[in-house]
């Protein structure tokens, strides 16, 4: 594995398949699929502690968009308005064959660790349409542009400083969360994700991709409730599981089960799966 992939440390041998019965209960199913997943994409390792206001603002850039599109976003605030040098090095992020950053691969958390973060003082002074028009790229700027502003203030009003990290450390991470969860822009699989990624909490935030394939699993019911799914999933995953199923579950909602004509056809957790004779029956499959 070239170097530059190795934030997502992947151990596995590709292509193992479900043999046994089709598994009733759903926990037992969830676990079969976690222990698939891991042996065919590799088990994802948490990498290391991060700056948790990048991680965040990165996240929030990300809601419904790719990674590559907040990415942009990101990359445009920093270059306009450049924080201190800190050695970051954007070459380290995944390419693809023609050298673009690369869709599947791509994580915040490679983003986080690879890019210069911007000089958050001056961000905070922005005014909202200027911040709006920086991030334009990651979609929904005036929604986004919001989220960052309060973001930064809390920060400000809190510890006197742009650091999320600051605010972890004096109110704990549970009452720092608390309070985040209250300002606009900020829900979730937002607070979720900045855990596992900045803290390596052991937990599988719900995403497009991980609401979409364990409802398709059938481990839950939740129609569009992401939120229920994530209340719902928590308890169900083994101590330890957790980093690494979210994030197989994105390159596999990447690449296989996706959201138009997943690939059920080939697909190493077909015999497990409860939706798969009737999606390959319908016809919506590759
Ligand atoms: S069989 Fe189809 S629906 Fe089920 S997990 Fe695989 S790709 Fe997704």
């Amino acid at each position: 594995m070239p170097a530059r992939l190795s934030k997502l440390k992947r151990t596995g041998t590709p292509h193992r398949e479900e043999a046994a019965r089709p598994v009733k209960d759903p926990r037992k199913r969830l676990v079969r699929a976690i222990d698939l997943l891991d042996a065919n994409l590799g088990v994802a390792v948490w990498d290391g502690r991060k700056d948790s206001l990048e991680v965040l603002v990165l996240t929030i850039l990300s809601q419904n968009t790719t990674d590559p599109n907040a990415l942009r976003g990101y990359q445009n605030l920093a270059k306009h308005l450049p924080g201190k040098h800190t050695g970051k090095d954007a070459t380290t992020l995944p390419l693809d064959a023609d050298g673009n950053v690369d869709k599947v691969k791509l994580r915040l958390s490679n983003a986080a660790t690879a890019v210069e973060p911007p000089d958050w003082a001056r961000v905070a002074k922005l005014k909202q349409k200027q911040l709006a028009d920086y991030i334009r790229a990651a979609g929904l700027p005036d929604a986004k542009s919001g989220a960052i502003l309060a973001l930064l203030g809390w920060l400000d009003e809190t510890v006197g400083q742009y650091s999320l990290d600051a605010a972890i450390d004096k109110l704990g991470v549970d009452a720092a969360m608390e309070a985040l969860s209250g300002l606009k822009g900020i829900g979730v699989k937002t607070i979720g994700v900045t855990l596992i990624e900045a803290l390596g909490v052991d937990l599988c935030p719900v995403d497009t991709h991980v609401h979409r394939i364990i409802n398709r699993l059938g481990v839950v019911d939740t129609k569009s409730n992401r939120d229920k799914t994530f209340e719902l999933l928590k308890p169900m995953i083994p101590e330890g599981r957790a980093y690494s199923l979210h994030h197989n579950l994105l390159t596999f909602g990447r690449t296989v089960c996706t959201s138009k004509k997943p690939d059920c056809t080939h697909c190493f957790l077909r015999k497990l799966c409860p939706s798969a004779s009737a999606l390959i029956a319908s016809g919506e499959v590759r």
